[in-house]
């Protein structure tokens, strides 16, 4: 219930020592405030902007991206797909064997590649040399059962996990890049084109059939398994979230409505900003120095490349302030991304009495040996001070895009359920912010209303979906 979230949110009690670093995270902490009231303002904010983004091409920070997805996967699809999915540290290629009718997903293989960081932030060609290389060498390991009927051209979904502005289910362009990357001239340019030029240099024979966002492959990936799917959202390296909207309410698209009267938008909410955020001081130079200023503003406080970025900038402060960490500031403590997300989740998840996991931790990492028991319970509370804030503000945008949908309030005898696919590797592994998550949207729309919202764990669907989506989108769906 209620009472049990806000005693999740706040499990960790304040160490008594340390005056003036307890100062500074007191201030913090303050400012990270999310009570309810707030968090519905929030919500507010983003629904107003979600019709002001719908309504004219740039008339909100939330660009309200038309997917071109106006048909969900519906369980027939049949065939052999590829997928590429690119948008993090990593990239994966998949294949899957669709059955059909009442059949289902056959099989499907796939094979998962680190993305060396030069690349992400060097050219255009090399980057996708490097994909299509990889490409090629899981397509040539396609075993008899995967083949194609001859004269067939293998068919891809391309998930891209970044602003692309489409101009078609399968063409669009790169408005700007996220999460570290940086590749200048390949914003503005079309993505399918530069994917297809580099496959083509391999001698790969593959044709792209759908580009799609990772939130909206999430949401075909969870349609096909689960018909009340109407959302996905991505809390990962970075966020955002899609939804099925109505056709009609969409008056910046001048194109002909199919026959469902749905078309799926990606939001790209992690561009929304709004002054009931509240940033601290440590955001706004968080932002400041980041590789995209004044963009993304939501995504730097609730995604995990940013998270564990942020309790270091708060650490950093303690130890120049208030000599947290003895006479000297450690040094590693002042390199940017030093602490990451995925090491901050394992100390706040630390359950030893003597806080063994924070010691490592902060050996390990930054360097810092010596720490005393009520300064590791001093970085355990400002972890959960970080994580809090970004879980309720992500329940806060979830709970906007209910209200956009309709689905935030009762009706008569409603027993429709509302599954949100949900996927990313902080959702995933940080599990005091997933619950923390869940209960703060059960408090923001009560017990009774919360029972028929059902937020579904879907593991790596934005891969299946966009191998779905190529497969709705075939170019040989006509003849056949
Ligand atoms: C990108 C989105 C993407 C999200 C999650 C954001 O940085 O702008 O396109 O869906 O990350 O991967
Ligand atoms: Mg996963």
């Amino acid at each position: 219930g209620v009472a049990a979230a806000v005693v999740v949110c706040r499990r960790v009690k304040r160490g008594g020592k340390c005056g003036k670093a307890n100062g500074i995270m007191k201030e913090f902490e303050e400012k990270c405030r999310t009570p309810a009231a707030k968090l519905k303002q929030v919500a507010d904010a983003m629904t107003v902007e979600m019709h002001a983004g719908l309504a004219s091409e740039g008339g909100s920070k939330l660009k309200m991206i038309i997917s071109y997805v106006d048909n969900l996967p519906t369980g027939d699809e049949k065939g052999t797909y590829y997928a590429l999915d690119l948008g993090g540290t990593n990239f994966r290629v998949l294949r899957v064997h669709l059955g059909g009718k009442g059949v289902g997903l056959i099989n499907q293989e796939f094979a998962e590649v680190s993305i060396p960081p030069h690349l992400m932030t060097g050219t255009s060609d090399a980057l996708f040399d490097y994909i299509a290389a990889e490409l090629g060498k899981f397509v040539s390991q396609e075993s008899e059962e995967f083949k194609l009927s001859p004269g067939r051209q293998r068919e891809l979904g391309f998930t891209f996990s970044f602003p692309v502005m489409q101009t078609s289910i399968n063409t669009g362009t790169l408005v700007r890049w996220t999460k570290g990357f940086s590749i200048d001239e390949l914003v503005g340019r079309d993505v399918v084109e530069e994917l297809s030029r580099a496959m083509a240099k391999q001698g790969l024979d593959m044709s792209v059939s759908a580009l799609v966002n990772d939130t909206v492959g999430t949401l075909a990936g969870g349609r096909y398994t689960n018909k009340d799917v109407v959302a996905a959202v991505i809390l990962g390296t970075g966020s955002n979230a899609a939804y099925v909207e109505r056709a009609q309410a969409i008056p910046k698209w001048h194109g002909v409505p199919s026959k469902s009267g749905e078309m799926v938008i990606n939001m790209e909410w992690g561009d929304f900003r709004s002054s009931h955020l509240s940033l601290s001081e440590y955001d706004n130079a968080l932002d400041a120095e980041s590789l995209n200023p004044g963009e993304q503003i939501f995504e730097k406080m609730i995604s995990g490349m940013y998270l564990g970025e942020i309790v270091r900038r708060v650490l950093l402060r303690m130890a120049q302030e208030a000599a947290f960490f003895g006479d000297t500031v450690p040094p590693k403590l002042e390199v940017p991304f030093a602490l990451r997300t995925p090491d901050m989740s394992a100390m706040h998840h630390d359950t030893s009495s003597d806080l063994k996991v924070v010691e490592t931790k902060l050996k390990d990492i930054l360097e810092i040996s010596s720490t005393s028991l009520s300064m590791r319970k001093t970085i355990v509370e400002l972890c959960n001070i970080v994580a809090t804030r970004g879980a309720r503000l992500a329940a806060a945008g979830i709970l906007g895009v209910l209200k956009k949908m309709g689905r935030d309030a009762a009706k008569d005898g409603d027993k429709q359920k509302t599954v949100i696919a949900m996927d990313g590797g902080l959702y995933e592994h940080y599990a005091e912010y997933s619950k923390c998550l869940e209960n703060t949207l059960e408090e923001l729309l009560g017990e009774e209303l919360f029972k028929n919202i059902v937020i579904e764990h879907s593991n790596d669907g934005s891969g299946i979906g966009a191998a779905l989506l190529a497969a709705s989108h075939s170019k040989y769906l006509q003849d056949e």
